[in-house]
């Protein structure tokens, strides 16, 4: 066994910990891969397979960027003074929208990571996105907690997830955000495999626990150092509040701008062609 395999174990041994001690125990069984149903079916469902974000949201610190660095990515160029901004969860009615208001007012283009299913209850809101120049990542059809899952239906989730995507004239490019940042080490390679690279953060504003503004802005300005991916929400579950993000937002772009960073997509940042998913 080489040290690249040990720590492997190690990494396994560690989520499987993780996960039954946070995800497991304290909030529900693990819930097996739930069939992907068809998109008129899903049209109202505006609930997030694996559970809310604070019930399983666990493995984002984890660095498997340094253990796959060709397939996970989290950190642009330390050397140049670009930073990312990335919205996952939408798309939404609700707060997408006001995001997108805003990053049209200050010329900023960013990156979002849509959830299949919650395609067709927002299709204006995805046309919106694509039409405003910014970036489209895939973040499963089902937003399950896929650390747990088979290779096979963390394949079927993400392709599944891309074809709605494609259904509304968004092609992804295999970038793929894995809901909560978990995935098991073992699934990584199959996706790179399939054409798939893993787009995580490193600097996170938590927004997702309905923090103020104050909170937000304090979470993401002292931590941005050059290359950041900024993490963010621009939909949540039910009852999720992400007033704090709407109103962060300007206030963080206009400290950065000052602070003489520019901003990017996630293919700009990582100079990364988009990447059609091969079939088979
Ligand atoms: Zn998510």
């Amino acid at each position: 066994m080489n040290s690249s395999d040990k720590l492997k174990m190690a990494l396994t041994a560690v989520i499987v910990a993780v996960l039954a001690y946070y995800g497991v125990a304290k909030s529900r069984t693990a819930p097996p891969p739930a069939p992907v149903p068809s998109p008129s079916k899903q049209a109202a469902a505006s609930d997030l397979a694996g559970g809310k974000e604070k019930d399983t949201r666990i493995l984002g610190e984890f660095d498997l960027a340094r253990l796959y660095p060709e397939s996970v990515l989290r950190q642009g160029n330390p050397g140049r003074k670009v930073v990312a901004l990335t919205f996952d969860d939408g798309p939404d009615n609700q707060y997408t929208p006001q995001v997108l208001d805003i990053l049209a007012q200050k010329g900023v283009k960013a990156t979002f990571f849509l959830i299949g299913k919650r395609l067709a209850e927002a299709p204006s809101v995805v046309k919106r996105i694509m039409n405003d120049g910014h970036d489209v990542g895939n973040h499963t059809f089902n937003h399950p907690n896929i650390s747990h899952f088979s290779h096979q239906d963390v394949e079927r989730e993400v392709r599944t997830a891309d074809e709605e995507l494609r259904r509304f004239g968004v092609e992804a490019g295999g970038m793929f955000r894995p809901p909560y940042g978990a995935v098991a080490p073992d699934s990584i390679e199959p996706l790179a495999r399939s054409g798939y690279r893993l787009y995580l953060w490193s600097v996170d504003s938590l927004d997702w626990r309905g923090l103020n503004l104050d909170q937000i802005v304090g979470n993401v300005i002292p931590q941005v150092t050059s290359g950041s991916v900024i993490l963010f929400h621009s939909a949540g579950g039910p009852g999720e509040d992400l007033t704090g993000t709407v109103q962060a937002l300007p206030i963080i772009i206009d400290d950065l701008r000052a602070k003489g960073f520019t901003f990017a997509t996630l293919h700009e940042m990582f100079q990364a062609k988009p990447r059609p998913a091969r079939q088979g």
